[in-house]
């Protein structure tokens, strides 16, 4: 408790502004300021950084440059991405990627800038590129929507998530210092048993954490043992979840068990921090003061209250900036104001997030996270879809980018995944053309086949 209050007050402050020099507490405390903003001066503030941003890019990005003078798009005119979209302007991770033309600006040097090594949720490797400001308001915005569900800096937290792979010892230890110092405690999403589940429920109840932060599939998994077991959940006061698609079962489920709301949050590494719901609960509020976020469907025109592409613009990110760019997730856009008077517009539900889970012959489940680290950065993927037809048996589906031998992707494979030996699953690689697309306009990562076959 008082660590907790010279964190939030003291410790991190001083941490931020005198140790690290860095922005992040002031970008907090002005962003705080923008929670109550008026419709009007919301809308003003946009329009000016979209602004700003487009004749930035016209001038110093040759990508969009060529893009903006192949659509004529007056570029002092711009205010608006309604404006962008009329002119046809939209990107997405394969044009950038397929981009001839360079698509970072001249303005920053590449090799001071801050990558987010992302296979995003669509199992093709990209790279988003950052400075550091970029990454300290993005910092200060996950803050300051903390903030909205009533999880203040420093309030203790147990998250359980992916972690880098092959850290060595001392890299972990301060990791793991990392996260204590944040006054968090880690614990790994990759094996979750039942008997690890228990043994979580244990630590979070240990260590009086007050909130629970992970992937809707673990939360779901503990919210199962709570239930079925009938355990004593640990005195929370919230949940928060993201990195999947919420299913309102599962929300009910985790509710009842651990008797404390569950708050969703929408992200992307490209993004980082896109919307998340404030304590009424009513819809994702988007941070729309840093982030222009649409919800288009398939001819680009914007839909209200029912399915379409979220289309994301960052304003703040100069160093690679993304316009109209088209993330693969599916959502809602919603047509509601909520009742906490915040005028943020508001998702009213993301659903390009589904995903699946590889199960092991002990019974254990492996968040398919775990796929996205470990073969994110093997060489010659161009793009991998890992398909379990057997509880001993993958195979990756590759498409090959034709950098390096497929030989030698497909031992880069194997070692990525070496632990799956100890599972007895054992890995096949296969060279395909392309991967399907689901109708939702989304590549899958991973998928189960398990049982599919006994069908009948
Ligand atoms: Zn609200």
């Amino acid at each position: 408790m008082v660590y907790e209050y010279l964190y939030r007050h003291l410790v991190f402050p001083i941490y931020d502004k005198f140790i690290k020099r860095r922005g992040i507490y002031n970008y907090y405390k002005s962003l705080t300021g923008n929670s109550f903003m008026q419709e009007g001066e919301l809308k003003r503030m946009r329009r000016q950084k979209l602004n700003h941003l487009a004749r930035y890019c016209h001038k110093n990005v040759p990508f969009y440059r060529e893009l903006f003078e192949r659509n004529n798009v007056e570029v002092e005119e711009v205010f608006d991405v309604d404006g962008l979209r009329r002119c046809g302007v939209a990107t997405s991770k394969r044009i950038l990627r397929e981009s001839k033309v360079p698509i970072f600006s001249r303005g920053y040097d590449r090799e001071t800038l801050l990558n987010s090594s992302t296979s995003g949720s669509t199992g093709e490797p990209f790279l988003v590129h950052m400075s550091y400001d970029a990454w300290c308001r993005r910092m200060a915005l996950k803050y300051r929507s903390e903030d909205w569900f009533g999880k203040p800096i420093g309030t203790p937290t147990t998250i359980i998530w992916g972690h880098k792979p092959g850290l060595s010892g001392l890299a972990q230890l301060k990791e793991k210092f990392y996260w204590r110092f944040q006054n968090y405690r880690f614990l790994s999403a990759f094996k979750v048993g039942e008997e690890s589940l228990i043994e979580y429920l244990g630590i979070i109840r240990k260590c009086r954490s007050r909130f629970l932060e992970s992937y809707v599939t673990v939360v779901y998994e503990l919210a199962r043992v709570i239930d079925e077991k009938r355990l004593e959940p640990p005195k929370l006061d919230g949940i928060v979840i993201g990195a999947e698609r919420l299913f309102d079962f599962q929300r009910d489920l985790i509710e009842k068990s651990f008797n404390c709301p569950v708050y969703n949050r929408y992200g992307s590494t490209e993004f980082s921090n896109i919307a998340s719901e404030c304590d009424r609960r009513e819809g994702l509020h988007i941070n729309s003061d840093c982030l222009w976020v649409e919800v288009v469907d398939e001819d680009d025109r914007p839909v209200v209250g029912k399915p379409g592409q979220i289309v994301v613009t960052d304003l703040h990110n100069y160093a690679m900036p993304l316009i109209r760019y088209r993330t693969g997730d599916v959502g809602v856009m919603s047509a509601k104001r909520c009742s906490c008077g915040r005028n943020f517009p508001m998702l009213e539900d993301v659903m390009g997030r589904a995903s699946d889970t590889l199960v092991t012959e002990d019974g254990r489940k492996m968040h398919d996270m775990f796929f996205l680290w470990k073969l994110s950065r093997v060489p010659g993927i161009d793009r991998f879809q890992v398909v379990q037809d057997s509880l001993n048996h993958i195979y990756v589906n590759i498409v090959h980018d034709g950098s390096v031998e497929p030989e030698s992707t497909s031992q880069g494979v194997k070692e990525a995944l070496e632990e799956l030996a100890e599972f007895n699953i054992s890995i096949d690689t296969c060279y395909v053309d392309d991967i399907p697309v689901s109708r939702m306009g989304k590549t899958s990562f991973f998928r189960s086949d398990i049982g599919k076959d006994r069908v009948g």
